[in-house]
């Protein structure tokens, strides 16, 4: 579904101010102060997912944690919940986790950042459907798309449970833009055809699957947000399209969506040491984030 290119000449309005430092705040916290944290680097990892808990409890929320163990060591997924009118759940997530070797600010403490910014703008409001935020763990190689990926061993349970999951957002590496020519990539010379070649628009991918909740989000987020979107239902085993969470939940036969700046398609720091908080531009990631609250939001009314 491409979209019309428009430039970014948004200006950020005083809520978005207040987003934008929220997530520059948190970032620096998860990248900037924890750095690294993965099954290498246990105690950052559990320090992030201290932060994460505290974050959500903070925003008034239970937050609890599934936890599993990999060799020996407990791996924790962290989740908050607002218990809606009915049962059916939107779950909003992203991994906390990040490379061997990288800091992880745009991957994925973008993700984490924006999930605790959502989660503060929608706690103590009443919602129709249940809405869940969850923080994964061990989303990076060797975990990745494997049975002890977090967000894998969360879904199942979830299946497991019978949860009824209408939506999965998957928020993945979600603030890096630019406005140089070319500086947007495809996995494909076909996508390149159809989708543009600058890298200043945030990206909603899914299956073929979920295409229904992919036009019901990309609709929803073109009439609110201040920032070009482009759109793609996809099959799963293009690159790029199955590299995150949802990929998870779409193996439990629930619908799901990533959104993401196309990750390594457009960011040079992708999976490097150079993953680092002043590499974001942070501007047009809250109005990311700011048009995603309008998702959510409208998500909840169908
Ligand atoms: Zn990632």
């Amino acid at each position: 579904m491409p979209g019309k290119n428009i430039p970014n000449a948004a200006t950020l309005s005083p809520e978005e101010i207040t987003l934008r430092e929220e997530l520059r705040a948190d970032v620096q916290k998860l990248a900037g102060e924890i750095g690294e944290r993965n099954m290498w680097h246990y105690a950052e990892l559990n320090a992030a997912a201290d932060f994460i808990e505290n974050s959500f409890s903070r925003t008034g929320l239970h937050s609890r944690r599934d936890s599993y163990e990999l060799r020996g060591q407990a791996c924790h997924n962290i989740e908050a919940e607002i218990q809606g009118a009915r049962s059916e759940i939107i779950l909003i997530g992203a991994h906390y986790d990040s490379v061997f070797g990288s800091p992880g600010a745009n991957d994925n403490g973008s993700g984490v950042a924006a999930t605790i910014a959502l989660a503060r703008r929608f706690a103590g409001r009443k919602t129709e459907h249940t809405l869940r935020f969850v923080a994964f763990v061990n989303e990076e190689p060797p975990y990745f798309l494997s049975g002890e990926m977090g967000s894998l061993v969360y879904a199942r349970r979830c299946k497991a449970r019978g949860d009824r999951i209408s939506a999965m957002i998957s928020l993945e590496t979600i603030g890096y833009f630019s406005d140089a020519p070319n500086s947007q990539v495809y996995p494909s010379r076909a996508l390149g055809v159809f989708y543009p070649k600058v890298g200043n628009f945030i990206g909603l991918v899914s299956n073929v699957h979920s295409r229904t909740l992919l036009r019901r989000a990309i609709d929803l987020f073109r009439k609110h947000a201040k920032i070009p979107s482009e759109g793609a239902s996809l099959p799963w085993f293009i690159p790029g399209v199955s590299w995150s969470d949802q990929w998870s939940f779409w193996k439990n036969a629930y619908p799901g969506i990533m959104i993401t700046d196309t990750a390594p398609f457009r960011y040079p720091y992708y999976h490097s040491a150079n993953d680092t908080p002043d590499k974001l531009d942070y501007d047009r990631f809250a109005l990311v984030v700011s048009g995603m609250e309008k998702v959510i939001e409208g998500l909840d009314k169908l």
